[in-house]
This record gives C-alpha cells, structure tokens and sequence, in this order.
C-alpha cells in the first residue's frame, strides 16, 4: 500500500515539545536535567536520590509470543498503550530499551515503535542517541587493553591467557570478528592469545549497567566481573585487577536515564539495551525505578517473547530489583499466529482461518507462562491491515471462550485513540486482581535444576542435555560457590525450542546446553543453548543499502 506512510515518514512529520516541557508534567525543572539537545535529557543522580521516598507507581509489563518475521510489535503496543493511558488522563511514563546498531544496520525495523505510536526523535534514538552504548563499548575495550597491558607487563595476577573469558566488544553486527587471534608481531606487539568480539548490547557491562542500582552498586558490580583464570585455575575479576574506579567514571552518564517523549508528548525513559535471547533483554533499573516514582502508571517491555525477556524479567530483574508488575500484557498479532500455524511468510495477508487457529498454541503456551509467574493478564492483539474480520473474531472468541481478558488494539494506525480499549482493560486487571508474583525457581537450587525449571515450565519442553564442557563448568561453578544465581539463557527467539525452525508450539524437545557463562557482576549465570551466537552477522541485503542523509541531515531509509 502506497499510502501508508514509513515510519521515519511519521517521526519526521511529527511534532516534538522541547523536552523540558515534558519534564514538567512529572514534576522535573531544568535543574533535574542533563541536556542533549532540545528533545533529549538525562535525569539527575541528585533528582532520582530525592524522590526515593516518592510512592510507587503500578508497573505494567508487555511481553508477546515468539516473535517471527512477520513482527509482533511489542514496542509499539507499549508506547500506543502509554498514549492510550495518558490520553485518558492518566499520569504515565514509559521505559523502554535503547536499540542497538546491530541490528539497526541489518535488518529492517527500527526500536521506537511504528506508526503513531513512536518515541522521539526515532533518528536519534536509533543512531548514537546520548551516547550510552558508545560508553559501554569504551569501558568494555578499555578493561580489555588493561587487561593484556598486565599481561604484557609482567602478569602479577599470573592471568592464563588460554583461560581469558572477557572478550572485546562494538555495537555491530560483525560475524568476522567472532574468533580472533591478537597480539602478533613479536615482543612489542603484546602476548599473542585468542580473543573475539561479542555485541556491546551482549556485554556483562551492559547488564550491569541496566541492573546496578545506583554508582556505589555500578562499581561494586564491575568489580566481581570475572575476566579471566590465573594458572592456578582461579577466577580473576576486575576487582583483582583494580580498574573498577576507572570504568565507572566512563559509565557514569551513561548510568543515569535518558528522557524523551512519545508523538503524543508521553514521557518516556529509554535507557538500556540488552537483546532479550543472548543478554537479560530488559531496559535499566534506574529508569524503570524513577518512572515509578515520577508517575502513577509505568509501562516497560521485555525483548522478543515471553520465554525469553518476561522470563529474564520476572526471575532475574524483578526479583534483583523488588519489581512486581501489576500486570502483564501479551502482545499477538494474526500475522505471526498464522506463521505459528504453518503459513509460508508471503502467504501471510490472505485469510487462513485454520492456520491462525492452529497457531493459537503458541499464544496459549505464553498464557500459562504469565499465569504460572501469579500474574494477571491482558492479550492485546496489535492489528494489521491485512488482518479479515473472521481472523478478528476467531482470536477474540477464543481469548474469551478461555476467561482471557483481550483488547483489540490499533495504536500502530491511530496512536493512543487505538489503545484505549487495551488501555480500560489494563485498569480494570490492575484493579480488580491481586498479583500473586513468585520467581519460578529459588536461587538455591543447583544451576542444573534452574535450567531444567525454566525449560521445563517457560518452554515447554522435555529436559536439558549438558555438553561435555558445560558440565565441566557446572561443577566448577559449584566448587567457586557461584551456584546460587539465577540462569541467563541465551536462546534462539523463534521457538520456544533451541531449534529455529521448530514453530507453533512443539512438545517433549530437549534443550542442548553447550557452555556456561559467569557474569558475576550482572549477578547471573548465562547458559548458551543450541547454535545461538553472541556476536551476530548482518543479513544478505543489510538495512544499511536503503540508508542515506539528505544535505539538511536528514535520515532517509531509516525504516
Ligand atoms: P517489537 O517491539 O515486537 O520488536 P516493534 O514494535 O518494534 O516490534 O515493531 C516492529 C516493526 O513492525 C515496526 O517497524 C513497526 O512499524 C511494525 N509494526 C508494528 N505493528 C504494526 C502494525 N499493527 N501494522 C503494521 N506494522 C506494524
């Protein structure tokens, strides 16, 4: 369709506020911000220590089913549904994920939402934005170089550098540099080791910056980063290494959030961006924190579907944090069902009843997911155009048919005045049902049975089956007494599977653990499953070949 205008289209043709006016209407002045232009701030460290003793707010988490190529829209959903909310007056903030460049560059779809429902500027927030994840790359880098420095300088810490875990980092997708070989040339050139790249959005630097509480937490968290075992087989951390002071100074703007507002001028908080299959796939704690002490309604999302980001953010980050959402939303859209129901990727705009009917089993394996977490719940079903009426209504008398309270949701066409239905839904569970929230593991069960538990309960499927070296670890990870954390599962985000390709809702699968990953300063445990790569490749026709910048430095082709 020729009309529908891009996103980019929408964003440039909005209308922003100057962001201090923003600020207002949550109680800042100017002198709680940092500027970054007109349209961008940060909040104060002094501002958000002072509303501490502020009530909170009702925090609303918006998850979906597995995503496919056909797009769910779950930011969308969350900024439509804060508009929606503000819309009827009510005091609202959003927070939500900075996006990565990775991803920005190779596929297409940007991080901001779509449509109406988009936090701006979309340009900005999409590029470099404040410069966050530059900062984490940078710190990430910088213990890197001062890690071989050592290294080359004699070693006191008696590093092995066949044992080094910690890995370089840059926020692009570049497959080339997964397995490196550095520090050839002789002597002067440094000690000639293995190494490779992840994702800055992968890195622990990221996860602590998005958990850390505070900078007094920040640095005690980069402290307990383990980089690397000495000869004897030892961890070695950053705090062994002493550089824990000099990474926090680079963090330490990036620590604090970044204010911005919505087309609809709804403030938002985005800050942090792990990917929710390879990282813990939730925005900061501190944003999600000061939004709940700035307004009476926060609506916040979790990466890619509810096994993977709402699992990270019910077992890991709420329970770190002492969040308790009052609600969870379960973004669906027909498209990606009838996907689930076997329908080939361009067969997806004509009408297939039946396919959408069989993809509803992966819709309901996320219901019983929320429900297990004592949550209460609203499916919102982002609509596209191409969705028939009788699609419409299978879903709705379906959702119905099974006590599951549904809202037809067009924010992506309309903006807030799409949501509004979604938005008194949402209300009406806050109000009239009593969260019952529990974690689904305890953090003293051993890692074997917290993998099992989240595979077992979140999945769907069957049991886990370690490799060789990731039982080694298991029982090395025991004896260094880091058992205790809770498990951060990298894992594909098409399936509930570790298999891509294994749609819909596939039953009695086993999930292969190939190694494990200690991120003490995150205060997790990762668990790398089937082929999932933590240093992404870009794609055959990267987004970047419809990207350029007009002579007034206008983006074009950003999405
Ligand atoms: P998610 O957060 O689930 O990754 P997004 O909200 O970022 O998804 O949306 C991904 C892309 O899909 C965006 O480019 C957005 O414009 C598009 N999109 C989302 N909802 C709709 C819709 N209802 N109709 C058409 N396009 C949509």
């Amino acid at each position: 369709n020729k009309m529908v205008k891009s996103d980019i289209e929408i964003a440039q043709q909005s209308t922003l506020l100057p962001i201090k006016d923003i600020a207002k209407k949550i109680g800042l002045t100017e002198d709680d911000l940092d500027f970054y232009g007109k349209y961008k701030a940060k909040i104060s460290f002094e501002k958000i220590h002072n509303v501490q003793t502020n009530t909170d707010g009702k925090l609303i988490l918006v998850t979906s089913i597995n995503p496919t190529p056909a797009g769910e829209g779950k930011s969308t959903v969350t900024v439509g549904l804060s508009d929606a909310l503000h819309s009827i007056g009510k005091k609202v903030m959003i927070a939500l994920r900075e996006p990565s460049l990775g991803p920005t560059m190779g596929m297409k779809g940007g991080a901001t939402g779509g449509g109406y429902s988009q936090v701006l500027p979309m340009e900005d927030i999409n590029l470099h934005f404040t410069g966050d994840i530059h900062a984490i790359t940078t710190a990430n880098n910088a213990l890197a170089a001062l890690m071989d420095n050592h290294i080359q300088q004699g070693n006191q810490l008696q590093i092995d550098p066949r044992r080094i875990v910690w890995k370089r980092c840059l926020d692009l997708n570049d497959r080339a540099l997964r397995e490196i070989v550095i520090g050839l040339g002789g002597p002067g050139q440094g000690v000639p080791r293995e190494d490779g790249f992840d994702i800055t959005v992968a890195s622990e630097i990221m996860a602590v910056l998005c958990l850390a509480s505070d900078l007094q937490d920040l640095k005690l968290r980069l402290s307990k980063m383990v980089i690397a075992y000495n000869y004897d087989k030892q961890p070695v951390t950053v705090g062994d290494l002493g550089v824990e002071g000099a990474l926090a100074l680079l963090l330490k703007e990036a620590l604090k959030p970044n204010l911005v507002q919505t087309i609809e001028h709804t403030p938002a908080l985005v800050h942090g961006g792990p990917f929710a299959n390879i990282a813990h796939g939730c925005n900061s704690v501190m944003a999600t924190k000061t939004a709940l002490k700035l307004a009476d309604y926060v609506v916040t999302e979790s990466g890619f579907g509810a096994d993977l980001g709402a699992e990270k953010f019910l077992n890991i980050k709420a329970r770190s944090a002492g969040l308790t959402p009052s609600a969870v939303v379960i973004v669906a859209t027909i498209r990606a069902l009838k996907m689930h129901g076997g329908v080939a990727k361009n067969e997806l705009s004509d009408e297939n009843v039946a396919a959408l009917e069989a993809g509803l089993e992966n819709l309901k394996k996320h219901v019983e997911t929320v429900e297990r977490f004592g949550l209460p719940f609203v499916v919102a079903i982002n609509r596209f155009t191409s969705d028939t009426k009788s699609e419409i209504s299978l879903l709705q008398n379906w959702c119905e048919k099974n006590g599951i309270s549904v809202a037809l949701t067009e924010v992506w066409e309309k903006g807030g005045q799409g949501g509004i239905e979604l938005a008194r839904k949402v209300l009406d569970v806050i109000e009239n049902s009593h969260p019952a929230f529990k974690p689904l593991y305890k953090l003293e069960s051993s890692l074997e049975e917290k993998i099992r538990t989240i595979i077992q309960q979140v999945y769907g499927g069957k049991d886990v089956d370690f490799s060789a070296q990731a039982l080694k670890q298991l029982n090395d990870f025991k004896q260094f007494g880091w058992d205790k954390l809770p498990v951060c599962m990298a894992k594909t985000q098409y399936s509930l599977s570790d298999d891509p390709s294994k749609l819909g809702r596939p039953r009695d699968f086993i999930v292969h653990v190939r190694e494990l990953k200690p991120k003490l300063g995150a205060g997790f445990i990762v668990a790398i499953t089937g082929d999932i790569m933590t240093m992404p490749g870009l794609p055959k026709r990267p987004a970047a070949y419809n990207m350029d910048v007009d002579d007034k430095g206008r983006a074009i082709g950003l999405f």
